[in-house]
């Protein structure tokens, strides 16, 4: 029967895949197939349910700059990282630097390039892109995530413009450390390569509190209720306000077409659907979350009866 109603919620979402376009942005996202489709959905009770392409590999792109939060925050506390970026929802697109000149120069969120790189650059002395592989791997319960080569080479080869971010915060005092190192380790974390049901698995532990489905805990509670929040207000980039009145669960998407959704303390979703909207987000991944969240009532602050 749940099964049934995720075969419909994907069906909802399939006509709008013609309405978006797949990133080319880096050359390499560009070859994806834009008819590709698929949602996991990893429950608490260790019951999972996958309907269409959930084992394909995308790179998890922004959905990155979850782990690169958690771990942040795990590794140099709450206080270090929010005194250099801050945790307002931007209003501009994922890659803008127009607020960067204002009055306070620290990045808006740490789910937007500035504020993730900056968040990079505090980790990557502490904690190497190795050992955040194993971390992502852990977190998402995937032991086939890798560093996509093709996709990093390729988003390195057209970085100017996260390449003029990080040198105008760096001008600017907000960059621990050296820039370049800083670059290089957040289009590391953008180039990792996940599938749908590694997102419900990242998803599920989110959900769960930072507890893995083995009972083991592999982040602090204060941590999860941080990135949860910030996923409800700044995971949809300039898009967040909206999807949080229509859909209304903590969400974070990719231009690789990753959608990681967190149905506290019940689920997590993992959605693949590279055909993007204007804003960068996977066009039928929000329709299939709408959908999902009316029929099943998984809006944060749906009428409970
Ligand atoms: N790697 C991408 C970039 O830096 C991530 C952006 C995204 O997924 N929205 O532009």
């Amino acid at each position: 029967m749940f099964q049934d109603l995720i075969n419909e919620a994907l069906e909802t979402g399939r006509p709008y895949i013609k309405e978006g376009e797949v990133a080319t942005y880096i050359p390499e996202l560009g070859r994806a197939d834009k008819n590709k489709l698929g949602i996991s959905i990893f429950c608490r009770d260790g019951s999972r349910f996958s309907c269409g392409d959930t084992k394909d590999r995308f790179s998890i792109q922004s959905i990155s700059k979850v782990i690169s939060l958690a771990v942040a925050l795990e590794v140099c506390g709450f206080d270090m990282v929010f005194e250099n970026v801050g945790m307002e929802p931007s209003g501009d697109a994922f890659n803008s630097l127009i607020k960067l000149e204002g009055s306070n120069s620290h990045p808006y969120n740490p789910m937007i390039n500035s504020g993730a790189i900056v968040v990079a650059s505090f980790i990557e002395p502490k904690v190497s892109f190795e050992e955040m592989l194993k971390l992502a791997r852990c977190f998402c319960q995937d032991d086939g995530i890798v560093l996509d080569e093709k996709v990093y080479g390729s988003e390195m080869s057209t970085v100017a413009r996260n390449r003029a971010i990080a040198y105008l915060l760096e001008s600017k005092g907000v960059i621990n450390g050296n820039v370049e190192e800083a670059l290089d380790f957040y289009v590391k974390m953008c180039s990792l390569s996940v599938t749908a049901e590694s997102l419900a698995g990242l998803g599920l532990l989110l959900a769960n509190d930072g507890v893995d489905p083995s009972g083991k805990r592999l982040l602090n509670s204060d941590t999860v209720r941080v990135v949860k929040t910030i996923m409800l207000t700044c995971g949809m980039y300039d898009g967040s306000g909206e999807f949080a009145v229509r859909v209304g669960i903590p969400s974070k998407s990719g231009v690789g077409g990753g959608l990681l959704s967190v149905v506290d303390g019940k689920m997590g979703i993992g959605i693949y659907g590279p055909s993007l909207d204007a804003k960068g987000n996977s066009i039928a991944g929000r329709k299939i979350l709408q959908f999902l969240s009316s029929q099943m009532k998984l809006h944060i602050f749906a009428k409970k009866d």
